[in-house]
């Protein structure tokens, strides 16, 4: 997992080497993390490289723009084509996208007044985000003593760069103690997310998950799972999870576009179910990766695709 192969980065409209798409350390987004972004993946899929949910993706880009009164100086369309040109001018057939849009230099203040709007979108490969084996074997997490910030604090539905800092802290706590993943609760003790993930779980033969009202992001993986979900039969309860619950399931799993479906093995030392990788989980898993490798056409509108690798070239 690294920068190294990718070379060049969509920056304002054009095409640059990745080393010149910079930003001063004045701007506000420096400052105070003040921008927004998204994280996309692009799969070698059947039909060709294919962008997963590239709509849902930039709509939510849009959303957490609104949240922060930032003016995406570019439209939708505009950035379908350029998340496409930027896969394609690296030459990648499969690979991580990362858009973003923060604030450039201006003038100082919290206000970010007369600060002009930058948009890059980067992309670069990167396999499984928490090591291979992560998606059969699962992943053993801890429950940080960093709760997950209130809705009320900032908006949880938005992807902005500086709430990252909280998934930080608990990502590296986690790390710390010699687990994969850190287990975040909301102000009021039950689940909220992991720090780049949604969680579920199987309690009853039925498979349940939270939404915004237990301060997460609503993910694009965890929407897709849920419709997954309902095409294999199953029941999708969608309500708070109290942290008890899930010691207690009989499966659990983490959802995000860089984990992708992730079994929870363990939290805190106590196996989940069998500690695996549980039936439902594999269904569902086994569905997700039709869908975005293009082999099951019920979710062909899911994929965007992208021309053929244009041959590296200057810009
Ligand atoms: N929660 C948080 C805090 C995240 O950063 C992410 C990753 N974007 C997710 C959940 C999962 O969202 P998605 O499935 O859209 O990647």
């Amino acid at each position: 997992m690294s920068f190294e192969r990718a070379q060049w980065v969509w920056h304002n409209g054009s095409i640059v080497p990745w080393a010149d798409a910079a930003v001063h350390v004045s701007a506000p987004s420096v400052q105070y993390g003040a921008g927004i972004f998204e994280g996309i993946r692009c799969y070698e899929a059947a039909q060709g490289p294919a962008v997963f949910r590239l709509k849902a993706h930039l709509n939510r880009f849009y959303a957490s723009a609104a949240h922060y009164e930032i003016q995406i100086p570019y439209s939708p369309t505009e950035l379908e084509d350029a998340v496409r040109e930027t896969v394609q001018r690296n030459g990648f057939t499969s690979c991580y996208i990362r858009p973003i849009c923060y604030y450039g230099n201006g003038r100082p203040g919290l206000l970010a007044e007369e600060c002009p709007m930058n948009v890059a979108i980067l992309a670069w490969p990167w396999g499984s985000f928490l090591g291979a084996g992560a998606q059969a074997a699962g992943i053993r997490v801890t429950v940080s003593k960093w709760t997950k910030f209130h809705y009320d604090m900032l908006p949880t539905t938005a992807k902005a760069c500086g709430g990252y800092l909280n998934s930080m802290l608990a990502a590296r706590e986690a790390r710390h103690r010699g687990y994969d993943e850190a287990l975040l609760l909301d102000v009021h003790g039950n689940i909220a997310e992991g720090p780049a993930e949604n969680v579920f779980m199987v309690s009853q033969g039925r498979l349940i998950t939270n939404d915004e009202g237990s301060s997460i992001l609503l993910g694009v993986t965890r929407d897709s799972v849920i419709q997954i979900a309902r095409d294999l039969g199953y029941d999708v309860e969608i309500r708070t999870m109290p942290l008890d619950e899930l010691r207690s399931a009989s499966e659990a799993f983490f959802t995000g576009t860089a984990v992708e479906i992730a079994p929870i093995r363990e939290v805190d030392g106590s196996l989940i179910g069998s500690g695996g990788l549980g039936p439902m989980t594999a269904k569902i898993q086994q569905a997700f990766f039709s869908a975005v490798l293009g082999t099951d056409k019920r979710y062909f509108n899911w994929l965007d695709s992208v021309a053929a690798p244009a041959t590296r070239q200057g810009p």
